[in-house]
């Protein structure tokens, strides 16, 4: 099914009509670039959270799962580099007083100038290496020795218990951490919705492998992580793997491919794959003392594991889905929106409608709704005409509806409707959850 070009007012629109994602504090004029997910988006986002770690975790034998602290030691981040490097470049127009991210501005073709977006001048400062940590205080003392700060990636996590997973998951390279959490950067510039915050969630994975394995598992994670997508429901024209030129490459990096989707303003990073060799585990080693490395029995060799990194970003991503899965079409002589999200992905699997308020349909429908309820995430709706609860269903993505209507008090039996084709089959309640099972797939 061909992907329809939609724009982002419209996604916009629908998360915060629907309850997918609000401004955040928004009765106080909102606050710089920072959402909240709502009913409907927190049952997305996290369903985007486990279709990731059901394919990284659940379905692997070589990975294992981490959950470390957002605070943690600032020696970490002098360690990994942070402290130095993590910077973006920031100018100032001396004009509207406006602050850019200098890699964003473009030059004027006109004039060969790089001008402000927001006023036009020319008249900008030199860049200044901007740090992108959120600094903040551990303790009651507001002083050098309790500066602490807001990790700006999950990785580092990883590496700081390499030695903790080693021991206790009797795992060994090539094996896996995997980990899922919120992360903090103070970005220059904000923006296009969830794009770009400065509080968002990453879903990343280091991989530790025999150094001279890193370039056939760096090949291994771009083709997974590509599939992954796709698998879920994203056409593979609005996908495509960037390898970074040499000049692009992070200090650490011996190779990094981005996985990048078609956005409503060209391509943009999803998720970025890296090779990281030895860099982090030495790093740690030399500024902790503490050897990070693994001892192989077998052939009786020490050696520091290479790092294989596809990070990826769950609030990016779950726009990416919500941007490729929407649609309109015409049903019935009429236009309906429809989200044709996997349904892994979208927030509701099933949602069951009496097709009517009246009580003798009540007892049925919440028995119906027990049934599917411990397998699926239900919505239940019994307000308005059945079409226009097919409408809301199909905007929110639903692939199924249940409707409950009054033979089914005689057959025992109810109609399942498809999100997509709209066709209709009828389904004892004997073998609903079945039917369901062989139409999701899940
Ligand atoms: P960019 O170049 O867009 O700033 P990055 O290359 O610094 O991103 P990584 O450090 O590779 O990003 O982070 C991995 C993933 O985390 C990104 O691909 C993205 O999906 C997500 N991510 C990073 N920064 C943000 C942010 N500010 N808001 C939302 N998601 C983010």
């Amino acid at each position: 099914m061909p992907a329809m070009a939609v724009e982002m007012d419209e996604i916009v629109r629908l998360c915060k009509q629907r309850g997918f994602v609000f401004p955040s504090a928004e009765i106080y004029g909102g606050f710089r670039s920072t959402y909240d997910y709502g009913p409907l988006g927190v049952l997305m986002l996290r369903n985007v959270k486990n279709a990731w770690w059901r394919s990284m975790v659940q379905l692997r034998h070589d990975v294992v799962g981490l959950d470390a602290a957002i605070l943690s030691s600032p020696k970490v981040w002098e360690a990994s580099g942070h402290l130095a490097n993590f910077t973006d470049p920031l100018v100032d127009c001396r004009s509207c007083k406006e602050r850019w991210r200098a890699d964003h501005l473009e030059v004027d073709p006109a004039d060969g100038k790089v001008r402000c977006p927001k006023c036009g001048s020319s008249d900008l400062t030199e860049a200044r290496a901007f740090n992108l940590m959120f600094k903040t205080h551990a303790g009651p003392v507001e002083d050098e020795g309790s500066v602490a700060y807001l990790r700006p990636e999950t990785a580092q996590g990883h590496f700081v218990n390499f030695l903790n997973v080693l021991q206790t998951s009797r795992k060994r390279p090539p094996f896996g951490i995997a980990q899922i959490g919120k992360s903090f950067r103070n970005e220059i510039t904000p923006g296009n919705f969830v794009f770009r915050t400065r509080e968002f969630e990453q879903m990343e994975l280091e991989f530790f492998v025999p150094p001279e394995e890193g370039p056939k598992w760096f090949e291994h994670w771009c083709a997974e992580r590509l599939a992954w997508y796709v698998d879920l429901g994203i056409p593979a024209d609005m996908l495509r793997l960037r390898a970074h030129e040499p000049e692009e490459l992070s200090h650490y990096s011996a190779g990094t491919s981005d996985v990048e989707f078609a956005f409503p303003w060209g391509w943009g990073e999803l998720e970025g794959i890296a090779n990281r060799t030895d860099f982090d585990l030495k790093a740690h080693t030399a500024a902790s003392g503490v050897k990070l490395e693994y001892f192989d029995q077998a052939t009786n060799t020490r050696y520091v594991p290479h790092v294989i990194e596809p990070a990826a970003g769950a609030t990016r991503t779950m726009m990416a889905f919500l941007l490729a899965a929407y649609d309109k079409d015409e049903v019935g002589g009429e236009e309906r929106t429809v989200l044709r999200l996997h349904p892994r992905i979208s927030p509701y699997q099933v949602a069951v409608l009496p097709l009517s308020k009246k009580e003798t349909l009540s007892a049925v429908a919440t028995e119906v709704l027990d049934v599917l309820s411990p397998q699926y995430m239900c919505d239940f709706d019994e307000t308005q005409s059945i079409g226009r609860r097919y409408r809301r269903q199909d905007e929110i993505g639903t692939p199924l509806a249940v409707t409950v209507d009054f033979d089914t008090l005689e057959d025992r039996a109810v109609t399942i409707r498809d999100r997509d084709s709209t066709e209709q089959v009828r389904v004892p309640i004997a073998g609903l959850v079945e039917e369901v099972r062989s139409r999701l797939g899940m």
